[in-house]
């Protein structure tokens, strides 16, 4: 398996606009960070998680050329907004017609948002067309590849919680969430790598902070965390060196082989 951070920027983006951004080296390329996204290979297929405002360059600067299925974790604006630019792949598969999964909330607002993609086929050519499911507990990608989805705190909705297992690899991608649920935990345990959220040092109301973050990374006990959803409070340079040896920052761009991984623990 192999995860590509195509955004790690929380909903307003960094550095912020007509913000002071006080303490961010902004001559440092890992502060500038658009909004939260990832690209996973599981199975020999392409998993894009989100869909950030900035979607469309993600893709070109990350060279992503095909997408399978496209999970959206939840119905906020920064994960949902670019789903338009998922046209270019409806133009591309087999079908026309992008298999999309989310929770409840997720699938209201996509229907709110982009009732023209939800017709059963493209409306004209070049628009895009979703085939909009319930994000199952367990979704089958192959016969040793699976994708699970914990239900995980974000305010007054769910975020959904993704952990995807290939052989004996696994990455647990836990992003907008205040805490990890006992199942989420469960799930997670011995993963090669977790992705987690990681707003900012100061306490949030449905965002983990850099405490709660480090508490969970502990408790999960990962290979490898990276955290994502930060702030222009969080200047690289500054927290990369203050976290634990196997706790990073994540940035835009950045991609993990799980089998380099495997190979070159930390
Ligand atoms: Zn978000
Ligand atoms: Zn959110």
């Amino acid at each position: 398996m192999k995860i590509t951070f195509l955004g790690t920027g929380t909903s307003q983006g960094v550095p912020v606009i007509a913000g002071k951004n006080d303490g961010l080296d902004l001559s440092n390329p890992k502060n500038w960070r658009t909004r939260t996204s990832a690209c996973i290979e599981i199975g020999g297929k392409s998993v894009l998680v989100d869909a950030a405002p900035e979607l469309r360059l993600q893709c070109l600067k990350n060279d992503i050329r095909w997408v399978d299925i496209f999970i959206l974790t939840h119905g906020h604006s920064d994960h949902i907004a670019g789903m338009d630019d998922l046209r270019r792949f409806c133009d591309i598969i087999p079908g026309n017609k992008l298999p999309v999964y989310s929770n409840e909330y997720g699938l209201k607002r996509v229907e709110a948002m982009f009732p023209y993609a939800l017709m059963g086929k493209p409306v004209s050519s070049g628009y895009p067309c979703f085939a909009a499911s319930q994000m199952p507990d367990c979704l089958e990608i192959s016969e040793n590849a699976r994708i699970m989805a914990a239900p995980l705190p974000h305010g007054n909705m769910e975020t959904l919680g993704l952990v995807f297992e290939e052989g004996d690899e696994k990455i647990a991608y836990f992003t907008d969430c205040k805490r990890l649920t006992p199942r989420a935990l469960e799930l997670a345990r011995r993963a090669n790598l977790l992705v987690l959220d990681f707003l900012r040092p100061k306490p949030h109301p449905t965002h983990m902070c850099v405490s709660e973050a480090l508490r969970a990374a502990e408790a999960v006990g990962a290979l490898k965390t990276y955290f994502t959803h930060t702030t222009s409070q969080i200047d690289y340079d500054t927290w990369e060196p203050q976290l634990p040896k196997n706790c990073h920052i994540a940035y835009d761009g950045l991609s993990v082989d799980l089998s380099e991984l495997r190979q070159n623990p930390e």
